[in-house]
């Protein structure tokens, strides 16, 4: 190579580690051999129902159309998520998952001259976006592995434009209670953005977790991001979306690209929307999963992380590389963690009830092996 082209790349680029995505079923059927239907994953949230029936049969009508481009406001699935969640069209973005909300509002609103403020243990994609516009990090330390909100609020300067916060957070699985969001808000100036990620909400069963949506008329400097990859299972078709001021989306409308989310997401994603059937069957499955993989843990003598997501983090009290490559050798794929310094711990997506014991049934194994 003639050129150091990682040289050229901004500094903040070049200190970025790339992320780190769960390892796909057919990957490791290659370098393993195994057959895809003799592997369980159980690596990256996704919904272990596959997609409900009726998104199957949104995208089959929309198939005919693919020659053209979507509707680049996503009109019926803004409206769809206006009534849902009582938010006006005109504070809904609609990102390429919600990863891309989260992009945006780095490229709308952050520059090298800016910092922004998140949790040690929170969501890889936070520094990403970050470092991609040149500002500078702020990564403040966890308290019992969650968000400590009253250091976080101190590490807040002029300087800071955007915070980002998990709620529950990914790969911790903890979560904020009411009082807690409420005296951060409080805290935070006007003109610092807090992005309220709620990838998980519609997991959330327990009173103790609050809606971001409830605090948007009180707060107009929050934004509650919201994806369609977790709980309603389209994780393939990436769509997800903001909630926020009218002013927010405005400028995340801005610097969007006019064609982000395409048409079958647009169409599955209305269907999802629809299916209430399909998200209470997921918080059930959930429901008696966590509990499953809570119990196999605890027979095994291991601790976890207590979660209000749709995994769990498992503190194998040692370092857990090793039994995740033991793991995939039993053709089971879960979620090192040691680039978010959990090096002790896999993070574990609940699955259907067989996939869990699979799961545990390869642990047990493992653990006596390794
Ligand atoms: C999975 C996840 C997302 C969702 O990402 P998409 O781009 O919508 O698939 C966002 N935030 C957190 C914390 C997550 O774990």
């Amino acid at each position: 190579m003639s050129c150091d082209f990682l040289s050229l790349a901004r500094p903040g680029v070049q200190k970025l580690s790339p992320y780190v995505p769960g390892k796909p079923v057919e990957e490791l059927a290659r370098e393993f051999g195994l057959r895809p239907q003799d592997i369980v994953k159980l690596a990256s949230n996704e919904n272990p129902l596959g997609p409900s029936p009726a998104v199957r049969e949104a995208i089959a009508a929309a198939l005919p159309e693919l020659t053209r481009y979507p509707d680049g406001n996503g009109f019926a699935l803004k409206q769809a998520l206006a009534a849902k969640s009582g938010v006006n069209t005109a504070g809904i973005t609609l990102g390429n998952g919600s990863n891309d909300i989260l992009e945006l509002v780095a490229r709308a609103f952050v520059g090298p001259e800016h910092e922004v403020v998140f949790s040690d243990h929170a969501f890889a994609v936070y520094p990403i976006v970050t470092q991609a516009v040149g500002a500078k990090a702020v990564s403040v330390p966890a308290k019992d592995w969650g968000h400590d909100l009253d250091a976080m609020a101190a590490a807040i300067t002029p300087s800071t434009r955007v915070v980002f916060i998990a709620n529950p957070n990914n790969p911790t699985g903890t979560w904020i209670e009411r009082d807690a969001l409420e005296a951060f808000l409080d805290r935070v100036p006007e003109n610092v953005i807090v992005v309220l990620d709620e990838a998980y909400t519609e997991y959330v069963e327990t009173d103790d977790v609050p809606n971001g949506v409830d605090y948007l008329g009180r707060y107009s400097n929050l934004l509650v991001s919201r994806t369609f990859s977790k709980a309603y299972g389209l994780a393939a078709l990436r769509v997800g979306y903001g909630l926020s001021h009218p002013a927010i989306a405005d400028a995340l409308n801005r610097v969007r690209q006019p064609f982000n989310v395409n048409s079958l997401a647009l169409a599955a994603a209305l269907a999802a929307l629809e299916d209430e059937a399909y998200l209470i069957e997921s918080r059930r499955i959930n429901r008696i999963g966590m509990q499953q993989l809570e119990e196999g843990c605890a027979a095994l003598g291991l601790s976890w992380i207590p979660s209000r997501g749709n995994f769990l983090a498992i503190d194998l009290g040692r370092e857990a590389a090793p039994v995740f490559q033991g793991l995939l050798r039993e053709g089971v794929i879960v979620r090192p963690v040691a680039n978010y310094g959990m090096s002790n711990y896999l993070r574990v997506t609940v699955g259907l009830p067989a996939e869990n014991q699979r799961f545990l049934d390869a642990l047990k194994q493992v653990l006596a092996r390794v």
